[in-house]
Parts: structure tokens; C-alpha cells; sequence
């Protein structure tokens, strides 16, 4: 099989309703109803942009999430963590790349879990995008989709129209991705066993096949007459490396604006000023995908912090850095959580970036490539 096809579900009503014509949807019901797996975990669509992580073992609750997410929403890697049962999984990159660390750590049974990574191009916390809704003057119920395309917004409307705004407006107003996802360089998530995204033709999912285990879950379902495949063309190809290599070039440019070359006083003194801000709710530690000793070091009645004081001594940021640059996947959660906008995840990826470089080790990408502390 080749390692690229276009892919879309047989079932009329369930490709009507995915934006990309329900591959995913249809594969996932399958998966369930033939006991493939016991359970899905993904995330289903609540009021106000915000999503809620479900696992079900029920196929017509996975109808009901299908749909484009570009939405901030729980890391799932957590979540999977705790299922010791056969799961398929659909994941954002960074959701798959802290799944893969924690399979390292033995937390996670990678032999357990299918994943289906989507492609992601970004994401906006659900206060920011009503605030864009609200400038654009959209209602939430007229919206059939949201979107980002290259450097562009696109909202969708159940009317057919499609409204555009530049990324670049969007910044000027306070009113971007989130961070993490501007210094985002994981497009694509290959290190699933499948990685859908859009394709230029309507109702249908370019899906790259990623392992063994994908292709064989896509010879099954087609046996079944479950997802209907063509082939792929140059031009499609060409079109989503051009993608990819204008979501990367972008990242880059963000990366050079966060980490950009200050003199150790001035880094100090911002890290500083920041962690005197600190409330230690431990709020930034208890979402970290990477983050998952039972007894944490920090915990007050541990030696190394003292109880009852705020801001913490500066070793507790120092100590969690420590413990978790090596892997971290920017998956941005920590600074989502802080209550004081401490940008945490800017020095996690920024030291994470300084691990790559010295050690060569890019966490989340191969289950084979040990960290440097566990080699
Ligand atoms: S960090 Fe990357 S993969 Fe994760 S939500 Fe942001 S853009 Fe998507
Ligand atoms: S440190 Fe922050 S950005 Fe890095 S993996 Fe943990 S929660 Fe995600
Ligand atoms: S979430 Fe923010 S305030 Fe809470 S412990 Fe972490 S850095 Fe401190």
C-alpha cells in the first residue's frame, strides 16, 4: 500500500457530517464495533469552544465528535495514561509526542494504543477565539467550521460564505494561537500509526500511513467496506509539503522572537521576576504531560521546598526545569493552567531546544530514541 491515500467513509451520513469526510470517524466506530480496540479517547465539543476528553466504548458517541478541532484542549497523553485497557487514541502532535515520552518512562503500554494524529496548524484558547468572533461579528451558531489556513483565519459559515482574517491582524489585537503553538515546528503527526489532515479535494482526508499497525487497520476496514481510498497525486503531495514548510518557516520565526539572544543578566532577572509571581498552586506541575512521579520532590512535605511560604524558592521552578526540559513537548498546558501568566512553557521548550541541540535527542518523535537521562 502506498504511503499516502486519500480516504473518506463509505457511510453517506457519517462523510457528510467530517469536515474531511469522516475517515476518522468511520474508522474509529469500526475499531469498536469489531472489539479492535475497547475504548476511544478523544474530545467531544461543548458550549463556548471548549473541549471535553472522553472515553467511550459506545461507536455512536464517536459520530457525535466528529469535527475540526482548533481548539486549545486537555493533553490526552494524561489521560491515556490511565487506561489500561486496548484504546485508540486521536491526538495533536504534541498529544503524541508525550504519549511516545511516557511510553519510554513505562507509563504508557505503546502495544495497547492506536493513534490517529491529526494535523494542527494551531490552536486558540476558547476566551480568544470568542473575542475574535465577537470583533468579526459572527455568531457561534451560524459557524460550520473554523480553520487555519497558512497565515490566514478561515471562519466557515452554514450560509456557504467563509470569512478571512490575516494572523497577522489577529496578533496586533492580542489575539493569537497560543503561544506554544506559535513556536509549533510538529505539523504533521507522524509518529502515529496514522496522520490525517485536509486534502484539496472537498469531503475527503489526506492520510498518511505511518506504520505497520496503520496499514493494517486501513486493509481491515477496506475489507470491511468501512472507507473508501484513491490514490494520491504529485500535486497533492507537493501541496502539503508546501504547507508543512510555511507552518515550519513560521514557527522558526516565532522561536528566533521568544528565545531571542538576551545577556544572562537580562534572562535572569525576567525568569526571576517571574518566579517571585508564583503561588505555587502547583497547577503548571499537576497538567504536565511529563510530569508523573507519584511522590513529586516538590510536594510540601518533601525536603526541598518549605511548606506554607509563597513564592517558592526558585528551586522549585529550577527542579521542575530540571526534571522535565529534556522531554518537554511544548505542548503549552503548564502555561495555560498558571493563574499568574507565568510563560512557563517558553523556558521548558527554549531548554528543551538547548537538549536538542547538545544531545541531539527531539523528544516524542521515536520510541527507539532513549532521552539522554534514561540512556
Ligand atoms: S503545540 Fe503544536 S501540535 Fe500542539 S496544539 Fe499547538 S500547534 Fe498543535
Ligand atoms: S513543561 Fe509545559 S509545555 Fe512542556 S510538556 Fe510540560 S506542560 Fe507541556
Ligand atoms: S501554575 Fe503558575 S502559580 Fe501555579 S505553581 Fe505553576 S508557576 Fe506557580
Amino acid at each position: 500500500m502506498s504511503k499516502y491515500v486519500l480516504a473518506w467513509a463509505k457511510d453517506e451520513k457519517i462523510r457528510e457530517k467530517g469536515r474531511f469526510g469522516g475517515f476518522i470517524t468511520s474508522l474509529l466506530k469500526f475499531m469498536l464495533e469489531k472489539n479492535i480496540v475497547d475504548y476511544v479517547l478523544t474530545v467531544k465539543k461543548g458550549e463556548n469552544f471548549k473541549y471535553t476528553p472522553i472515553l467511550t466504548s459506545n461507536p455512536e458517541e464517536v459520530v457525535e465528535c466528529s469535527g475540526y478541532i482548533i481548539y486549545a484542549t486537555p493533553n490526552i497523553a494524561k489521560l491515556a495514561m490511565n487506561v489500561k485497557d486496548k484504546i485508540a487514541v486521536v491526538c495533536k502532535p504534541c498529544d503524541a509526542r508525550a504519549i511516545i515520552e511516557l511510553a519510554k518512562r513505562n507509563q504508557i503500554d505503546i502495544e495497547n494504543i492506536f493513534m490517529i494524529g491529526l494535523e494542527c496548524y494551531g490552536t486558540f484558547l476558547p476566551m480568544t477565539l470568542e473575542k475574535i468572533l465577537k470583533n468579526l461579528k459572527i455568531q457561534k451558531e451560524d459557524i460550520k467550521n473554523i480553520e487555519i489556513v497558512k497565515d490566514e483565519l478561515s471562519v466557515f459559515i452554514k450560509n456557504g460564505d467563509t470569512i478571512k482574517t490575516k494572523l497577522e491582524e489577529l496578533e496586533k489585537m492580542g489575539l493569537s494561537i497560543r503561544e506554544n503553538c506559535k513556536r509549533c515546528e510538529f505539523i504533521i503527526p507522524r509518529m502515529c500509526d496514522l496522520a490525517c489532515g485536509r486534502s484539496t479535494e472537498d469531503k475527503t482526508t489526506f492520510v498518511e500511513i505511518c506504520s505497520k499497525k496503520g496499514e493494517k487497520i486501513i486493509k481491515k476496514a477496506l475489507e470491511h467496506n468501512i472507507v473508501e481510498l484513491k490514490g494520491v497525486n504529485e500535486a497533492e503531495i507537493k501541496a502539503k509539503e508546501e504547507e508543512e514548510k510555511f507552518a515550519v518557516d513560521m514557527a522558526k520565526k516565532w522561536q528566533n522572537y521568544y528565545f531571542k539572544n538576551e545577556s544572562l543578566e537580562e534572562r535572569r532577572d525576567f525568569w526571576f521576576g517571574m518566579f517571585n509571581r508564583c503561588i505555587k498552586c502547583y497547577a503548571c506541575r499537576d497538567v504536565c504531560p511529563i510530569c508523573y512521579c507519584i511522590d513529586c520532590i516538590l510536594n510540601p512535605w518533601r525536603p526541598l521546598i518549605e511548606g506554607g511560604k509563597v513564592p517558592p524558592s526558585p528551586s522549585f521552578h529550577i527542579t521542575r526545569i530540571i526534571h522535565v526540559a529534556e522531554s518537554c513537548v511544548n505542548c503549552g498546558q503548564c502555561q495555560d493552567v498558571c493563574p499568574v501568566e507565568i510563560p512557563i512553557s517558553r523556558i521548558m521548550h527554549k531548554l528543551n531546544k538547548d537538549v536538542q541541540e547538545k544531545w541531539g535527542y527531539i523528544p516524542g518523535i521515536s520510541l527507539d530514541d532513549k532521552p539522554p537521562t534514561l540512556r
